[in-house]
């Protein structure tokens, strides 16, 4: 089979590379060694950067995302410090005043992703294959093939799309990126019905309590009173302290003194599964002759938020762009992909940073205390983190120790 763009890979990146492809008039093969509908371990988080994203390659797209009744509408974030203080930053401020048009959702990814998999599958410039893992990529003179470990599914590409997630042998064979225990999570996630206490417009709960730190532990609800449950923590913190995740969190749900009322009649559903965050704290290069990394493979994860989908989405945008880029120009070499990192750095490149610069605040638990002390009777602080969900210049001033010295004296 010959095609000119194979997309490894059906995940959120890789879904969305291949429908911005078709809405580009230009066909191409995506391949997963999943079949479809298929779980993903994930907080189930969307930002409103998904929307956004989708529906700047389709408004049909966003529409039916909206109207979709799997997922769960969501108004915003309650952070709760170590000394336990919390505080609700809604996305918007004054949300209530207009809640016809939510940006952001929380919702399972076997039906999120199973949503973008439909999405692909009516486009007739797409020719999906599921249940098909490409582990052999050979670099030819006209072309990549790609094949199956037996050799019995095989695929010549001019360009490669890599977008096949966290364990990507793509990424750490030809891209030569290694697994770097200071810019990669540890994450585990639990389905929970019957916790109390959750918030009336569903904001996520993200907690950062003593026994988890650097760590932290999430409650995002989900529709049909369910909740996604997880604790993520640096894989080289987690790995030096030799914490059990999956034991640090069953023990923290059943002995804290706010959690275990919160879960006194809540059930777990199913099993608590385990999976890596490949963090963007640091650069690297997203491209090669002939291909692209995107999403998880490109290591584009927030290393604050653990935030990977909205990341995947722009990641497969700027991908399938760039392919289209190529094609035009029928030049496949290494330079010319150089345009990709360029646009994806130029993107997310800001907010990486910035949220790079946060992360080492959750080391310095006094000053994280400090701040949702003071939010929690400064309105005006409360509103200024509310904005800093769409500003990334607002969200730099977190970053620098001048805006906590302005914050001390201004009491
Ligand atoms: C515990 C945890 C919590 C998280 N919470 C959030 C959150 O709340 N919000 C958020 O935005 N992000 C979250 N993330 C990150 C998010 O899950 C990822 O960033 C996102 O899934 C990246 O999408 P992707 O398309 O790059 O990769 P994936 O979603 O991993 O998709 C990769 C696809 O490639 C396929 N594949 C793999 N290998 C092959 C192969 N050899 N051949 C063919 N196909 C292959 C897989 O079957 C899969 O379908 C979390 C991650 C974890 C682990």
């Amino acid at each position: 089979m010959k095609t000119k763009v194979c997309i490894i890979g059906a995940g959120p990146g890789g879904a969305t590379a291949a429908l911005q492809l078709a809405q580009l008039g230009i066909e191409c093969i995506v391949v997963d060694k999943a079949v479809f509908p298929r779980d993903k371990v994930c907080g189930d988080g969307l930002s409103g950067k998904v929307l956004t994203l989708l529906e700047r390659i389709d408004k049909g797209i966003g529409q039916r995302l909206q109207q979709a009744m799997f997922k769960m509408d969501s108004w915003g974030v309650t952070f709760v410090a170590p000394n336990r203080i919390g505080m609700d930053i809604p996305y918007r401020l004054n949300y209530q005043q207009d809640m016809s048009n939510p940006r952001g959702f929380v919702c399972k990814r076997i039906d999120f992703d199973n949503f973008l998999v439909d999405e692909i599958k009516r486009r007739s410039e797409i020719r999906l294959f599921e249940g098909v893992s490409i582990d052999k990529y050979e670099l030819q003179p006209d072309g990549y093939l790609l094949s199956s470990k037996d050799g019995s599914f095989q695929v010549k590409a001019d360009i490669v799309i890599v977008a096949n997630g966290a364990h990507s042998g793509f990424t750490k064979d030809v891209a030569g990126i290694k697994m770097e225990p200071e810019h990669y999570v540890a994450g585990i996630r639990a389905y929970y019905k019957g916790i109390t206490g959750l918030h009336t417009d569903a904001f996520i709960e993200l907690h950062f309590l003593k026994n988890m730190l650097p760590g932290y532990l999430w409650i995002f609800p989900l529709p049909n009173g369910e909740a996604n449950v997880g604790v993520g923590m640096l894989s080289n913190s987690a790995r030096n302290k030799k914490v059990n995740l999956k034991q640090l969190m069953l023990d923290t749900l059943a002995t804290d003194p706010v959690m275990k009322e919160r879960f006194a009649n809540a059930e777990l559903v199913g099993t608590i599964d385990g999976y890596g965050l490949p963090l963007g704290s640091k650069k690297r290069k997203l491209h090669g002759e002939r291909y692209m990394l995107v999403g998880d493979a490109g290591y584009l994860i927030d290393p604050f938020t653990g935030e990977g989908i909205g990341n995947a989405l722009y990641s497969g945008r700027f991908a399938a762009q760039q392919a289209a880029a190529a094609i035009a120009a029928n030049d496949y070499s290494d330079k010319f992909f150089e345009a990709y990192d360029n646009d994806v750095y130029r993107i997310l490149g800001p907010e990486l940073q910035v949220s790079t610069k946060l992360q080492k605040l959750i080391k310095y638990p006094w000053l994280f205390n400090l701040l949702m002390k003071m939010g929690s009777r400064n309105k005006q602080l409360k509103d200024l983190m509310s904005c800093m969900f769409h500003e990334v210049d607002l969200r730099k001033k977190l970053g620098k120790p001048m805006f906590y010295v302005k914050l001390l004296f201004n009491r």
